[in-house]
């Protein structure tokens, strides 16, 4: 099946909003299998919307629109789809009532062409929009499907991802069911992740596989196109084994759960208290952890000393390890993280120190980041990294990292001479 967006607004055009929907919409299609030829974008212009309309037919089997449903004279997708296919526009009384009581219960006078958002065309399926007013709908006629969705990403996306997948399964791709499952990776850049399950990924048609990054962390979303939930986990479960073949040394979870909630799982399944003593990551570390729900079943507190003053008069680093190799050492972090602990009485301390830059430090360049990790009943160990981005992003991954050698400490995983967790340069 292949399919082309077509968003519809003059605002776009003019650079005013950017054209997240035909992205987001993409992203989404592929998902199921399906493959985005052409994303174009007209004004809110009946003749160049019929033109452009005319050749997706040529091309392509879907065509899926986004904007122009609303009340206004400017939003003509309806009524021109409704003169070009020839389908009469009827009235949708679910969605009129919606519009009624929506301003009887607040304080807008209903104006009179609010109810043309309840006008569909004749024979479509309607697509419920559970965050706004205008009804989306589909169409399939002359073997192609037409999709109206609204412009707001707001009431877009979960038209898409409440019904429109779902009617797409059941009508178009003649399959029951779309299940899908999230695996979680840290400590490659997604272009090494990519590179690595190149081959899966490109031989996948059902199920597919897609990468997303965010902020460090990377998620590969397997989907499957089935007659039942059964059929589509075990297609799954073969393609997140040929997955896991290559990437299992970077997974650490399933699902929504991001790497600091997996982190703080594991310290509570344990019965385990963290500290941490931090200096270029300001308290960004102890912040993240916090950031977590029930985080206080794992964490009293920690401590951030800056200068190398403090990490002596404060926290008691021995003034011998300052001095014989400097505060960016790793004996510097080991000492962070031991005295911490002993400071909070907790199972497991992390020490972070290092340059964020851009100056340098001890002629140590910017990027340069040693986390020290003192467990109880193990030797403690610390581990050098080099970011080589700005200032913040390298404390981002400083924090990242720890919070990743505080997971495989507690796990009992190897923790070995990966020099780089880090990210693309985007
Ligand atoms: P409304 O009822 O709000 O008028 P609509 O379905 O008619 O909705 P438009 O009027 O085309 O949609 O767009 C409404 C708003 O939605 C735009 O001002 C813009 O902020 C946002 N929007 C529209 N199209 C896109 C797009 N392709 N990507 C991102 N945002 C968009």
């Amino acid at each position: 099946m292949k399919a082309e967006i077509i968003s519809i607004g003059t605002e776009l055009l003019l650079g005013q909003v950017v054209n997240t929907n035909a992205a987001y919409i993409s992203r989404e299609l592929a998902s199921l299998g399906i493959e985005v030829y052409h994303h174009v974008t007209v004004g809110d212009n009946k003749d160049r919307l019929i033109e452009a309309v005319k050749t997706a037919e040529e091309r392509v089997d879907l065509i899926v629109m986004s904007g122009g449903l609303g009340p206004t004279q400017d939003d003509i997708t309806k009524k021109t789809l409704s003169d070009y296919l020839d389908v009469e526009l009827i009235l949708h009384e679910e969605t009129e009532e919606k519009i009624i009581s929506y301003h009887k219960n607040s304080d807008f006078k209903m104006p009179e062409n609010n109810q043309l958002q309840a006008l569909i065309l004749a024979d479509s399926t309607p697509l419920s929009n559970d965050t706004g007013l205008a009804i989306g709908m589909m169409l399939s006629r002359n073997k192609h499907h037409y999709v109206l969705l609204p412009g707001p990403p707001d009431e877009l996306e979960p038209m898409v991802d409440n019904y429109l997948k779902n009617e797409l399964i059941k009508h178009i791709l003649e399959e029951q069911v779309l299940v899908s499952r999230v695996l979680r990776f840290f400590g490659l850049t997604e272009a090494q992740l990519a590179e690595k399950i190149d081959g899966i990924i490109s031989e996948q048609t059902n199920p597919t596989a897609a990468i997303y990054a965010n902020s460090g962390e990377i998620t590969v979303r397997i989907t499957a196109k089935a007659k039942d939930d059964d059929e589509g986990y075990k297609a799954i479960d073969k393609v997140e084994t040929k997955i896991m073949e290559k990437l299992s040394d970077y997974f650490f979870g399933y699902g929504e759960k991001t790497l600091v909630e997996v982190v703080k799982d594991r310290l509570k399944e344990k019965d385990l208290k963290i500290t941490a003593a931090e200096s270029l990551t300001g308290g960004a570390f102890i912040s993240e952890l916090t950031s977590v729900t029930e985080v206080s079943s794992i964490l009293e507190g920690g401590m951030v000393t800056y200068s190398a003053d403090k990490k002596n008069k404060v926290l008691n680093v021995r003034k011998k390890t300052i001095e014989d190799f400097g505060v960016v050492s790793g004996e510097c972090a080991v000492e962070m993280a031991e005295k911490a602990r002993e400071m909070f009485d907790a199972d497991i301390g992390v020490g972070l120190t290092g340059v964020a830059g851009p100056s340098s430090l001890e002629k140590q360049i910017p990027g340069t980041v040693w986390i020290g990790i003192s467990y109880k009943g193990k030797e403690s160990f610390s581990k050098h990294f080099h970011f080589s981005y700005k200032r913040n992003r390298n404390r981002r991954l400083a924090v990242l990292n720890a919070l990743e050698l505080v997971r495989r400490t507690v796990e009992d995983l190897p923790i070995d001479n990966r020099e780089y967790y880090g990210e693309d340069n985007q």
